[in-house]
C-alpha cells in the first residue's frame, strides 16, 4: 500500500514535511507536532494542499499568523497548511491582497498612500485571511467595514467570488467559522484621507498596544469576547473588567498566567502547556460566572489534536 505521505505528495506535486512542531508557528508558543505540514507560498499551492488533504481523507487546518489559536500539546493529527501567500496590490482605493498577507503590513502600505479604513488594525499580527475568518477588530472597527469581496475555496471544493453579505459578519465571527471555507484573497475598499492624521492614529494604536499588551511574552490576545449589556445593546461590557472584578488578577497554572496589565490576556511565561492554558481559562470563566452569573464566550480557538 502506498504510504499516505506519498499520496499527498503526488496529489500536491510538492513535498510535505512530517512531525513538525507547531509552537514556533503560533504567538502563544504552544503546540506539539503536526503529522503533516506544508507551507503554501502561492494561492495555487494553498488550493492544491487542501485538495490533496480532501482527496486522501485527511483533516486539514489552514494556519495564518497563528495569533488567535491554541494548538494542543499532542499537536495535530492531519495536515497543517501554513498560509505564506504574502502579496498585495493597491489601485486607487482598492486593495487586493492574498490571504496570507500580514494585516499590519497592509496598514503601513495603505496609510502611506493616504488611504483610511485599516488604521484601527495597527498592531494586529495575523493574516488578512485569519482577520476575515474572525472579523478581527479593535477600537470600535472591524474588517467587515472595508471588505468588498473575497475569493474562496468553498467547503465543497469550488473556487468562487463572494461579496461582503456572504460572510454574515458579527462581532468576532463570520459565516466561514462554521462552513470551513478558505479565503484565498480579498478585495478591500478604502477612502482617501489625510495621511498625517492616519499616521498619528497608527502611532497611537501601536503605543496603546505596546503599553497594554504582552510584547515579549507568548499570548493569543483576548481570551474571551466582550459582552453586550442586556439593558443597552449598544453598550459593551469589556470581559477584562468583569474578569478583574472577579479576582482573576494574579491567577496562574503552571507557566500560564493572567497578564498583569490586562486580565483578559493569558501569557506563556516560558513552558506553558495547552493543558495549563485550558485549566486557567476554565478557572477565569468560573470566577466570572460565580461573581456575575455571566458565562463568558471564548475568543481563542482550541484546535483539536
Ligand atoms: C497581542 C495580541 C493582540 C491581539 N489583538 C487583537 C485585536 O485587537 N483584535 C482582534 O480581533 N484580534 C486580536 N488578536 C487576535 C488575532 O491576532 C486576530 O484574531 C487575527 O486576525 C488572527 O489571524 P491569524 O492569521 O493569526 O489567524 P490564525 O490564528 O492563524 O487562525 C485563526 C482562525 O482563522 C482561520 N484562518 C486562517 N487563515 C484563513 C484563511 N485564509 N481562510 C479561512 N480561514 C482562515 C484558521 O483556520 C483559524 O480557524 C490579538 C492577538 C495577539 C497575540
Amino acid at each position: 500500500m502506498t504510504r499516505i505521505i506519498n499520496r499527498i505528495n503526488s496529489a500536491l506535486g510538492d513535498r510535505v514535511e512530517e512531525n513538525v512542531i507547531l509552537s514556533p508557528y503560533t504567538s502563544f508558543g504552544i503546540g506539539g507536532p503536526a503529522r503533516y505540514f506544508y507551507v503554501a507560498k502561492t494561492t495555487s499551492g494553498l488550493v492544491r494542499a487542501i485538495r490533496a488533504a480532501r482527496a486522501n481523507d485527511i483533516r486539514f487546518f489552514v494556519l495564518g499568523g497563528g495569533s488567535n489559536i491554541l494548538f494542543d500539546d499532542a499537536g495535530f493529527s492531519g495536515l497543517v497548511i501554513k498560509d505564506n501567500t504574502d502579496k498585495f496590490r493597491i489601485n486607487g482605493g482598492i486593495v487586493s491582497a492574498l490571504s496570507g498577507t500580514i494585516v499590519d503590513r497592509l496598514v503601513d502600505a495603505t496609510v502611506e498612500r493616504g488611504l483610511g479604513g485599516m488604521e484601527y488594525a495597527a498592531g494586529i499580527k495575523g493574516t488578512i485571511g485569519g482577520a476575515v475568518h474572525g472579523n478581527a477588530g479593535a477600537f470600535g472597527h472591524a474588517i467587515n467595514e472595508i471588505l468588498e469581496s473575497a475569493v474562496l475555496l468553498s467547503d465543497d471544493d469550488k473556487i468562487e467570488v463572494v461579496d461582503n453579505d456572504f460572510f454574515r459578519f458579527a462581532y468576532r465571527s463570520s459565516r466561514i467559522c462554521q462552513t470551513g471555507d478558505t479565503v484565498l484573497s480579498v478585495r478591500l475598499r478604502l477612502k482617501s484621507e489625510d495621511k498625517r492624521q492616519l499616521t498619528e492614529i497608527v502611532k497611537d494604536r501601536r503605543k496603546f498596544r505596546r503599553e497594554r499588551h504582552p510584547v515579549d511574552m507568548g499570548s493569543a490576545g483576548s481570551v474571551f469576547k466582550n459582552i453586550r449589556s442586556l439593558e443597552n445593546p449598544d453598550e459593551v461590557m469589556p470581559a477584562g473588567k468583569l474578569l478583574e472584578e472577579s479576582g482573576v488578577r494574579g491567577m496562574s497554572i503552571g507557566d500560564a498566567a493572567v497578564f498583569e496589565k490586562h486580565c483578559n490576556i493569558i501569557v506563556n511565561l516560558g513552558e506553558a502547556t495547552s493543558e495549563d492554558v485550558k485549566k486557567l481559562v476554565e478557572k477565569m470563566r468560573n470566577a466570572v460566572f460565580d461573581n456575575f452569573g455571566i458565562d463568558l464566550e471564548r475568543e481563542i480557538l482550541y484546535i483539536e489534536p
